[in-house]
């Protein structure tokens, strides 16, 4: 099968071809994103394979199904850029990757916590310099602290098992929560937000969560609170935390998605001006980190993400369904 792959990087290509060698695919890479600027690229191929940023509107989908693509492979969990509905009008089948290392999203998660808590990010440069001095390196324990999960699904559980290792209190809201996980407690939101220390994201983008994360939510949060999101950049409004971070509301603040990152993410702009002022003001905080969406990266997950796409690929192709149905949205 002729699989397009948009927002290609060298570690897609080095780990799809390996992974390749078992189905024999016949995979074209593009680095672009896919929009509907590019979408016309599209010739003869069945599949498009896409990640976080590419978008895959009614448009778009319409001109994928016009040049016959069968399949849209999402080589990644999260599916807010695709329009579900037009894809099934279209009759093109959407599969995706749902669970590929909740580890290493809710590890990524616990070194943004420890860098911000414990300034290792900052022990790391001064100790460069021959600055061995602590003035400004308190830390702050986690032992007995409350952690607040937003979102307690695959990724959301596996933080949660991690941070009551540290003896933390870990208290949770879901819409959904589950009977069976009794790691957590459960709480509305109102009094997780009024109880926690720390607070994670792990709930999906949607109409329900965009913003969930706003002037309101803020102020209903403890003074001093560290606030951290792996999850998606929608769902924080991120005028109002750069706000919160003025009035010294939120004491640390860890992000590895941002609300506007499709124009950043996953580039070297290293030689450009950044034209984005709300990401410029955020790095300038001492006390935030900014991470470019890399929780999921580890040598786990990417095999983990190849391996699953082309079986579900492969399976569609000849007719089946992949062997796990919770790969298919569509
Ligand atoms: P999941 O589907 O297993 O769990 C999501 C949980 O969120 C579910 O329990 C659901 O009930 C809950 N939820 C739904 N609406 C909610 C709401 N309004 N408030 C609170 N909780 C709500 O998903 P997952 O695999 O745990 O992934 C969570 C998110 O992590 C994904 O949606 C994706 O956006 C993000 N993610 C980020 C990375 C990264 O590299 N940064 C990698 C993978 C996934």
């Amino acid at each position: 099968m002729r699989i397009l792959f948009f927002s290609a990087k060298p570690y897609d290509k080095q780990f799809f071809n390996k992974a390749n060698e078992e189905y024999g695919h016949q995979i074209e890479y593009l680095e672009t994103h896919l929009g509907p600027h590019i979408v016309q690229a599209v010739d003869g191929q069945e599949a498009v394979c896409v990640f976080v940023n590419d978008k895959v509107n009614a448009g778009v989908i319409g001109v994928l199904a016009d040049r016959g693509v069968k399949i849209i492979a999402l080589r990644c969990a999260g599916f807010n850029n695709v329009d579900l509905e037009a894809a099934r009008k279209a009759g093109i089948r959407v599969c995706r990757v749902p669970e590929y290392s909740p580890e290493a999203v809710a590890e990524h998660t616990i070194a943004m916590i420890l860098t911000l808590v414990r300034k290792t990010h900052k022990a790391y440069n001064r100790v460069r310099e021959q600055n061995f001095s602590l003035n400004g390196l308190i830390g702050m324990n986690l032992h007995q602290k409350t952690v607040g999960i937003i979102g307690t699904g695959k990724i959301g559980k596996a933080f949660a098992r991690i941070m009551t290792g540290f003896g933390c209190r870990v208290i949770a809201y879901d819409p959904y929560p589950d009977p069976q996980f009794d790691t957590v407690t459960y709480l509305p939101l109102d009094a997780l937000l009024a109880e926690s220390d720390i607070i994670s994201l792990h709930c999906p983008l949607t109409d329900d969560t965009r913003h969930i994360i706003n002037k309101q939510t803020l102020s209903a949060m403890k003074k001093g609170v560290t606030l951290i999101n792996t999850s998606r950049g929608a769902l924080v409004n991120t005028a109002d935390v750069i706000q919160a971070l003025k009035r010294h509301h939120i004491a640390f603040l860890g992000i590895d998605v941002y609300e506007q990152e499709e124009q950043l993410f996953f580039k070297d702009l290293s030689e450009s001006i950044i034209e984005d002022d709300t990401i410029q003001r955020l790095m300038s905080f001492p006390n935030v980190l900014v991470t470019a969406h890399q929780a999921f990266f580890t040598q786990e997950a990417l095999h983990e993400i190849a391996t699953v796409t082309l079986d579900s690929v492969t399976a569609l192709n000849a007719g089946n369904e992949p062997e796990n149905r919770g790969v298919m949205l569509v």
